[in-house]
């Protein structure tokens, strides 16, 4: 029995033995995949977040699944990947894919993130004009540019542009932040060329007026620039000094100039003689007049010469201004309007008024005359109106050339004495006093012309001579009071 027993047992043995060793082999088989933890591992190129370029169809850089354990390692098995998702590159954004496999009945997944983004710079289009040369005063013009970027489209307007020295800076980022910069280089402009006419150094002697030469501004391509040249600075041609005038341009940063001097010479007046002998200078100042036409017979008569400071107030007799002169004697100017609040109220006023007699006696004459009179005297205060300006008309008259002549006697015709008598004895009481006199008398007052032929005759029978002035004739300066 037992004997069978074991022979059963021995008969079925081999059996279960087997099945124990498949069992084993199962077991160890179960019990190594278990130690080897084989599961599927995603490599995925690039990694599992990545960046691509907005617009630009999108490729997979690159993914794989394979089995990989503890024990044997990764597997050489790459398993079929199915993606789902999308990126489309035409949208900026954040996409996901997915990628997923299947394993020993497990589905297993890998997530990828893909950003889609704008990496490329706007781009910046600078365009340029045929023939076009920029030129100096107005400096350089835009010539044009664009701006496009793929993403934001037209971005013209949003350029900022900058001048430098030498070149322009076109800048414009996209909404993205990618920075586009475009630079044009700017062509070297020639200066303009600002040249005088004329001399640059001016030597003239003192005169009413002076005449600006002027001068010559021209860009690089010859276009006159002359309304764009300031001038500061001018000369007062009858005041002797040192002028400058400078001429400049400018285009706002640079400027260019060119000087002037004009160098206002005093005219030069014969020194005063005394004369040797005693001498009476008769002058009459405001005519001509009525009364000059008997006055000139007068003098005609003694040989006697004199001199008539003369205004145009009374142009119907202007033409004893003609005769006196052809007769031999002097003339002068004294004024044309006689009006002390016009003439003296400024340089400029009273040289029109005093050129208004010049030309009447360059009419009469045919020559102008360096010899006048102040109305008033130069030391007359009915200018104190014009603080200064006899000193002023004085220094004027000097670098002008002109002499001016007050008188020692004054005959007192425009004052209280108004008879004849009275004016002989004023007349002859004062250069009995004297060498040399210059006498102050009127010819539009007929008692003082009437006065005339008797101081003539105590004049000869006193050892006097009768002279016209001349530029070198005593003058009679009186002090100024203004
Ligand atoms: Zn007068």
């Amino acid at each position: 029995m037992a004997k069978k027993k074991a022979k059963k047992k021995s008969g079925r043995g081999w059996k279960v033995t087997l099945l124990l060793f498949f069992l084993l082999v199962l077991g160890s088989a179960a019990l190594l995949l278990n130690l080897d933890g084989r599961h599927v591992q995603f490599r995925l190129t690039e990694g599992r977040e990545i960046s691509v370029p907005y617009g630009v169809d999108y490729v997979d850089p690159g993914r794989v699944a394979i089995t990989t354990g503890k024990i044997f390692g990764p597997g050489v098995l790459t398993l079929p990947i199915e993606t789902s998702g999308y990126v489309n590159t035409k949208v900026i954004g954040t996409y996901e894919l997915t990628y997923s496999t299947r394993f020993l009945g497990d589905t297993y997944t890998a997530r990828r993130i893909v950003h889609v983004t704008d990496l490329t710079p706007p781009s910046i289009t600078l365009q340029t004009v045929d023939g076009y040369e920029p030129d100096w005063f107005t400096g350089y013009e835009e010539e044009g540019y664009l701006a496009w970027d793929d993403c934001d489209g037209d971005m013209t307007a949003l350029v900022e542009r900058e001048v430098l020295e030498d070149r322009i800076e076109y800048r414009v980022s996209d909404s993205s932040g990618n920075e586009a910069v475009a630079e044009r280089m700017l062509p070297a402009v020639a200066p303009p060329t600002l040249e005088l006419l004329g001399e640059e150094n001016i030597t003239m002697d003192a005169s009413m007026e002076f005449e600006d030469p002027g001068f010559v501004a021209k860009d690089g391509a010859g276009k006159d620039l002359k309304d764009y040249v300031a001038v500061e600075g001018s000369v007062t041609p009858y005041r002797a000094g040192t002028y400058e005038i400078v001429y400049s341009i400018t285009n706002g940063e640079d400027t260019i100039s060119v000087t002037r001097t004009v160098e206002v010479l005093p005219v030069e007046i014969p020194e005063s003689v005394q004369p040797g002998e005693k001498t009476i200078y008769l002058t009459f100042d405001d005519g001509p007049g009525p009364y000059t036409g008997e006055l000139l017979d007068v003098l005609a008569a003694y040989n006697v010469k004199a001199t008539f400071f003369v205004t145009c107030e009374y142009p119907e007799y202007e033409d004893f201004v003609g005769r006196a002169f052809r007769e031999g004697h002097s003339i002068g100017v004294h004024t044309a309007s006689h009006n002390y609040y016009l003439i003296y109220s400024s340089e400029e006023n009273y040289m029109d008024d005093f050129n208004k007699v010049e030309e009447m006696i360059y009419r009469q004459t045919g020559e102008y005359t360096h010899l006048f009179r102040f109305p008033g005297g130069s030391s007359n205060t009915v200018s104190y109106f014009n603080a200064g300006i006899m000193s002023r008309l004085v220094e004027m008259m000097h670098d002008l050339g002109y002499q001016y002549y007050d008188w020692h006697v004054d005959s007192n015709d425009a004052g209280g004495t108004r008879t004849s008598g009275g004016i002989v004895a004023n007349v002859t009481a004062g250069c009995a006093e004297r060498q040399v006199s210059i006498v102050l008398q009127h010819d539009v007052k007929d008692y003082s012309v009437r006065a005339v032929e008797q101081i003539i005759i105590w004049g000869l029978q006193n050892g006097y001579t009768f002279r016209a002035l001349d530029m070198s004739s005593p003058t009679a300066h009186h002090r100024l009071h203004n």
